[in-house]
């Protein structure tokens, strides 16, 4: 990899994502040498990747280049590299480029899409955790409408305007939100000769309520919200399976549809050597002490979605959500810190910031720790937040002048099928 030792301990990240870079600021300028390894050369903003699907974003509005959030760090170097495994014994990283030795390792991987090991539905289905499958997700929904419009097959034409998302969780709700306002803003003048009142959009999930993890009150106006815009909300309906055509579920219910978007659950993404049974928790989580330090392997540690720190009040781990990555990183900067200067080291202790989602134009819902409110001050609440959080100031130019035209002009450009997205349409010929 072309990297010398220095005199200095050497602290390799795995994983540029919120984790990762609120570790790398805590290292920034200390007597160390961190080494930054990423399969990307840019940071994603996931939480706006829905937005990139739906055209109302540009893809690099939401990424950011590694290199420059590090151009001011002297001591620390990035790889563009896929890490392929880990040999704890000799304490080495193989990646695509070549393999590299660690004193400290952090592992702050993240997470990807679960399908729970159903292949058929893995197969047909689309994801939405990198910005290359939310451009597949784009094309996908502009190519099925350029397809409606050639078909006389009416069974064809709506399987091919209806869309169904699983999981109501914050990603599955705000899609929802933003696929209904496009029926009814863009579609009737994009397609005037197509009838665009017939297109649906389904949203299922398998529990209750949606959001969840949220209040009660806020999963009840959310679903206000949505039925309001003509999102059809599916309860207590749990997908068995979909083939590119038919989604069955554990109940009568069949829906017909050309896009199925798999947004109901994620795992880690461990890494080869690191994915022993007795290091990880079922939703392959890595099991982490209280100083993020891995159960059982010396000078390793683990932060963000891969780790599960199981306390009284997180008996299953922390949410997989940005606000724990980042608090985890930041803590783990300082003990690294404090463990090189033999200094005790700081538990986790994460600070609840409160929950939101939006579902769309002035519709949002917002839990704090002791207010919750919905509607248009929340929606105003969502989105300064997000602007607060993305890196770098264009992005947040960018983002919030694109919103404010959206808002004006009702209207989303970036409905454009760059790459586009070959799927089988010959299956809805039989
Ligand atoms: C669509 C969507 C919407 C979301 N909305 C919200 C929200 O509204 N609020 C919220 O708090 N959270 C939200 N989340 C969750 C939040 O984005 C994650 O919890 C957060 O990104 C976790 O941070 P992380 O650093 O652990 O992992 P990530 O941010 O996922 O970063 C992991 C990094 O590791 C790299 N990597 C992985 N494997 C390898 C490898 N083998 N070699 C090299 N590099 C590797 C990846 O390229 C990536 O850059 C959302 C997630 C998604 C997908």
């Amino acid at each position: 990899m072309n990297i010398s030792r220095t005199s200095f301990p050497r602290i390799v990240i795995i994983g540029g994502g919120f984790a990762g870079v609120s570790l790398a600021r805590k290292l920034s300028n200390k007597d160390v040498q961190v080494v930054l390894l990423d399969k990307h050369n840019y940071h994603t903003f996931q939480p706006l990747l829905y937005q990139v699907s739906t055209g109302g974003l540009e893809p690099d509005s939401i990424a950011y280049p590694i290199r420059k959030i590090l151009q001011n760090y002297p001591n620390f170097i990035f790889r563009l590299a896929e890490v392929k495994e880990i040999d704890t014994t000799e304490k080495n990283i193989i990646t695509n480029i070549g393999s590299l030795k660690y004193d400290y390792l952090v592992m702050a991987t993240g997470s990807e899409t679960n399908f729970y090991g159903n292949v058929e539905l893995e197969k047909h289905s689309m994801a939405m955790k990198s910005i290359i499958q939310s451009l597949n997700l784009r094309s996908l929904i502009l190519e099925n409408f350029e397809q409606a419009l050639l078909t006389d097959d009416i069974h064809e034409r709506d399987a091919l305007m209806n869309f169904v998302i699983v999981g109501g969780g914050p990603t599955g709700v705000e899609l929802a939100g933003a696929l209904a306002e496009i029926k009814k803003g863009i579609l009737p003048k994009d397609y005037p000769d197509l009838d665009t009142r017939r297109a649906q959009i389904h949203l299922v999930q398998s529990g209750p309520r949606i959001l969840k993890e949220m209040s009660e009150k806020a999963s009840e106006k959310a679903e206000e919200f949505l039925e309001g815009l003509g999102v059809q909300v599916w309860k207590e309906t749990r997908i068995t399976n979909y083939d590119g055509k038919l989604a069955t579920t554990m109940t009568n219910v069949v829906f017909e549809t050309a896009t199925l978007v798999w947004a109901a659950g994620v795992k880690g993404a461990l890494i080869k050597g690191m994915d022993a049974s007795e290091l990880t928790v079922p939703g392959n989580r890595l099991k982490v002490n209280q100083f993020n330090q891995v159960e059982g392997v010396e000078d390793v540690f683990a932060i963000g979605d891969i780790a599960c720190m199981v306390t009284p009040e997180f008996p299953i781990g922390h949410p997989m959500m940005a606000q724990p990555a980042m608090q985890q990183g930041a803590n783990l900067g300082n003990n690294l810190i404090k463990l090189l200067e033999n200094q005790p080291l700081t538990p986790f202790q994460y600070k609840d910031k409160g929950s939101m989602a939006t579902v769309g134009r002035n519709k949002a819902v917002v839990d704090l720790k002791n207010y919750k409110f919905q509607g248009i001050f929340a929606w105003y609440v969502w989105m300064f937040v997000h602007l607060f959080f993305l890196i770098g100031f264009r992005n947040r130019i960018v983002v919030f002048v694109n919103w404010v035209y959206n808002y004006i002009r009702f209207d989303r450009e970036a409905r454009l099928i760059i790459r586009p997205y070959n799927k089988d349409y010959t299956r809805f010929k039989d």
